[in-house]
This record gives structure tokens, C-alpha cells and sequence, in this order.
């Protein structure tokens, strides 16, 4: 790609110092250089700025907006590639999504309250931003699950203190059948998110808005956004609202190969 001026040689090695911003805008130049050059059959792009930036200053902000108007002209730079290519008759652009984003003012500090009950080193916290996984020694848990859930019960903030019993109706597995999985998941209000702070007070509001994904799927505001445009696409084809397990089983079809331990099913597209 430097050879042939798709991008500079200072470009890739200064690659891992560069902002995320710059590192969107090097994927964009790679892919117009792969549509061009190697006319691929599929080609997965992932642009990371728009996650970064919700993370920091939270989704409906004029940052937030920034980075989607961004991330549109990578997109046209992608397009405009596909079609100075001659592609247009055999090229369908589906933009996904894995998540929406929450705002939020305040963030949980689980660990330190387990801490204040003298539960250091005995029960941990994995955050997930709108969830927590809190995890206790198998061998353990019969002593330190109660006094846990004891602890987290009422902090500002927690919604709700999920035990396995609990799990089968958010489809997750329980640490019985998946020694991977926690013994409770931790949801949170709207407006908290949960940190992995291990000082301070055990509610902290952060000194800006922010963003978090990781809260509950039933969450519309976790809803992502789903664009198909192109060969194959009617446009008004698709329902208001899709589940993402049946992107791959469209793409597959798309290519007209099989999928067959595909849980979801092909989109209408026409
Ligand atoms: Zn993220």
C-alpha cells in the first residue's frame, strides 16, 4: 500500500501512537485500496472512533455527532471506491452495530463496597459498564455469596443483584454449566454505570457526562443501528427492527454460501 501511495510509510509507523480518529481514517484508505486493487468478495470494516468517543463524552452530544458525521464521509470515501471500481452491480453495504450507548453522570464502585464488608480478595468485579459480573471462588461461595449479595443490595445506583437463577431469562448460562461465568450480575440505574475503581466513595459522580454500553439488551436505548443499501436491497424491504443474529445468515445468502449453525435466518431484503 505505501508503494503504490495508499498511504505513507509515516502512516503505519506511527500507527499504534496515533489518536483513533487518524486510525479510522488509515482503515478507510486501506480499504479503498483493497476495493480498487484486489476487487474483494467480502470486506468487514470496523471503525472504532464513534465507541471512543461515546465512551468519553456520552451518545446525543455534539462529540457524538462529530464522530458519526465522520464516520459518514469514511463511509462515502468506501462508496464512491465501489463504485469508481465498477462494482455497483454485485456490492451490498450493510453498516452494523453491536450496541447502542447510555449517558451516564455517575459510576458504582462495587469492590469498594464488597471491601467496607470485609470481602477484599474474596468476591470480585469484572464492570461492563451497565452490568458487573461478580465472581466467587466455587469453593467459596457458599460462605461469601450471601454476605455478598448482603453488600451490593441498596448501593446507589444498582438496580438490580441477579442471582443464577436469574440468568436463564437474560440468556446466560449459570457458573454450574460455564465454570466462565459469575455468580451474580449487577445491573444499573439509569444514569450509573459501574467502574473498576477500588478507592473512594462507593457512588462517585464522574466529572462529565459519559457514555457505557454493557446494560441489559431489553434496554431500546442499547438498540443499534442497521443500514443495507445496494445490490439485492428494496428500499422500505426491512422490518422497523432486526436482531443482529440474522446479519451473518444475509451476508451468507448474499454470497450464496451456507451457513449452517446459524441461529438466525436471512433478512428480507426485497
Ligand atoms: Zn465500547
Amino acid at each position: 500500500m505505501i508503494r503504490k501511495g495508499a498511504v505513507a510509510a509515516a502512516d503505519v509507523t506511527d500507527f499504534t501512537k496515533a489518536n483513533i480518529l487518524f486510525r479510522d481514517q488509515i482503515w478507510t484508505k486501506a480499504a479503498v485500496h483493497l476495493i480498487r486493487e484486489h476487487r474483494p468478495n467480502l470486506m468487514l470494516l470496523h471503525f472504532l472512533s464513534l465507541d471512543s468517543v461515546h465512551h468519553q463524552f456520552g451518545p446525543r452530544t455534539l462529540a457524538g455527532t462529530s464522530a458519526m458525521a465522520f464516520l459518514d464521509s469514511c463511509v462515502e470515501k468506501v462508496v464512491a471506491a465501489v463504485h469508481e471500481a465498477g462494482m455497483d452491480e454485485r456490492t451490498t453495504f450493510l453498516v452494523v452495530s453491536d450496541h447502542g450507548f447510555k449517558g451516564y453522570t455517575k459510576e458504582i464502585r462495587a469492590t469498594v463496597a464488597l471491601a467496607s464488608a470485609g470481602l477484599a480478595g474474596k468476591v470480585y468485579v469484572l464492570p461492563e459498564g451497565g452490568t458487573a459480573m461478580v465472581y466467587i471462588d466455587q469453593t467459596q461461595a457458599a460462605e461469601f455469596l450471601p454476605k455478598a449479595v448482603q453488600a451490593l443490595q441498596g448501593v446507589e445506583g444498582i438496580d438490580k443483584v441477579v442471582g443464577a437463577d436469574g440468568f436463564a431469562a437474560l440468556g446466560l448460562p449459570t457458573p454450574a454449566r460455564d465454570p466462565q461465568m459469575s455468580q451474580l450480575l449487577l445491573t444499573a440505574k439509569d444514569g450509573y454505570s459501574f467502574s473498576g475503581a477500588t478507592g473512594g466513595p462507593v457512588t462517585a459522580a464522574v466529572p462529565q457526562q459519559r457514555g457505557s454500553h454493557g446494560y441489559l439488551a431489553s434496554d431500546p436505548e442499547l438498540d443499534a443501528l442497521f443500514i443495507a443499501s445496494g445490490f439485492g436491497v428494496r428500499s422500505g424491504a426491512l422490518p422497523a427492527k432486526i436482531s443482529n443474529l440474522d446479519v451473518a445468515p444475509t451476508i451468507a445468502k448474499l454470497l450464496g454460501v451456507p451457513l449452517p449453525s446459524a441461529k438466525g435466518k436471512p433478512l428480507p431484503l426485497q
